[in-house]
């Protein structure tokens, strides 16, 4: 099993950050948070620390966060693209606009995919991870009604959008955004076509409640804009038990790309207080035979007062479940 970091967190983490510690430690890969608004003025400070993290061995996954605010597991996230481009927003189905882009917008979508092409260009690295793609959902309103989905919906179903999320906008919803992932590693494809596209759905619970179709597991890893599917264990959040929901979901993730052979990314959140069992979940995971390992960890591991301590016991831990089987 190959264990990684995920470093959010921006410039200031990669500048705290020593990446020939990281790979003493026995981190095999980065996952790399490269903020839109940070990316303007800072590329080269996350191009220098890609690089330097290659030279230490790791290998390197940049992870866009803001770029319309699509790809959003964090609300607050800023972006200046949403902030200066309110005509390109998701319209929900009461009719206002909500500051996310939408991903069926065409003037969105050529500066989204160029923004993509200048990191991939900028930015040596194995792949990009796509963060829990999502149009805007909350207390039942949905997106995205703008004309240019209205236009899209009748085109393929040749009658209109309708105000109720039934299962044929859940399908159109979940479709929209399966077509902005195929743009999305089009753009990277373009500049290295050994780039992988690594696909994090939103987990299933929370994809119910985004309102998408319910299989999102299935969909994306049937795509061809995934190279890897990625799916993140919130067992804390869910008040689940870490040993069940770390093997059910590495099983359900192999279930789901059993057919075309995809590698499987798990994730789990991390730190080093025991009530996030870090050390037993690097065990549990090496036995539910996961092949990849990313904690997601840097604001709650790397950057909290006791990593430094932790340390060793986590670098035991992660050599122990890195050992060829
Ligand atoms: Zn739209």
């Amino acid at each position: 099993m190959r264990v990684g970091l995920s470093i959010g967190g921006g410039v200031s983490a990669m500048e705290r950050l020593e990446p020939r510690d990281l790979a003493a430690d026995g981190f095999a890969s980065v996952f790399m948070a490269c903020y839109e608004d940070e990316m303007r003025w800072h590329a080269q400070t996350a191009a220098d620390f890609a690089r330097s993290c290659q030279s230490a061995g790791l290998e390197v996954f940049v992870v866009p966060i803001g770029y319309g605010r699509v790809f959003d597991p964090d609300p607050s996230t800023e972006s200046l693209y949403v902030r200066e481009h309110s005509r390109n927003w998701q319209v929900d189905s009461r009719g206002r606009r909500v500051p996310k882009a939408c991903p069926n917008n065409p003037a969105f979508l050529e500066w989204f995919s160029s923004n993509m092409r200048t990191l991939a260009w900028l930015v040596e690295c194995s792949g990009f991870l796509w963060d829990e793609p999502a149009l805007y959902f909350a207390r039942g309103a949905w997106a995205c009604r703008c004309e240019w989905c209205q236009r899209h919906f009748f085109a393929e179903r040749q009658h209109q959008l309708p105000l109720e999320l039934d299962s044929d906008v859940a399908r159109f919803r979940r479709d929209t955004l399966l077509m902005f992932l195929l743009a999305a590693a089009a753009a990277i494809q373009a500049v290295d076509r050994r780039l992988l596209s690594v696909v994090m759905p939103l987990s299933t619970a929370s994809s119910r409640e985004a309102g998408l179709a319910a299989d999102t597991l299935g969909p994306v890893a049937e795509s061809s804009a995934t190279d890897a599917l990625s799916v993140y264990v919130p067992w804390q959040t869910q008040g689940r038990d870490m040993e069940v929901a770390l093997t059910t979901a590495a099983e359900d993730a192999r279930a789901a790309t059993r057919k075309n052979h995809k590698p499987v990314v798990l994730w789990i959140g991390g730190s080093p207080h025991p009530r996030d069992k870090l050390l037993e979940a690097l065990t549990v995971a090496r036995r539910a035979d996961v092949q990849h390992l990313v904690i997601a960890g840097h604001q709650t591991l790397t950057a909290s007062a006791a990593y430094e301590r932790f340390r060793p016991a986590l670098a035991r831990a992660i050599a122990q479940a890195s050992r060829p089987r």
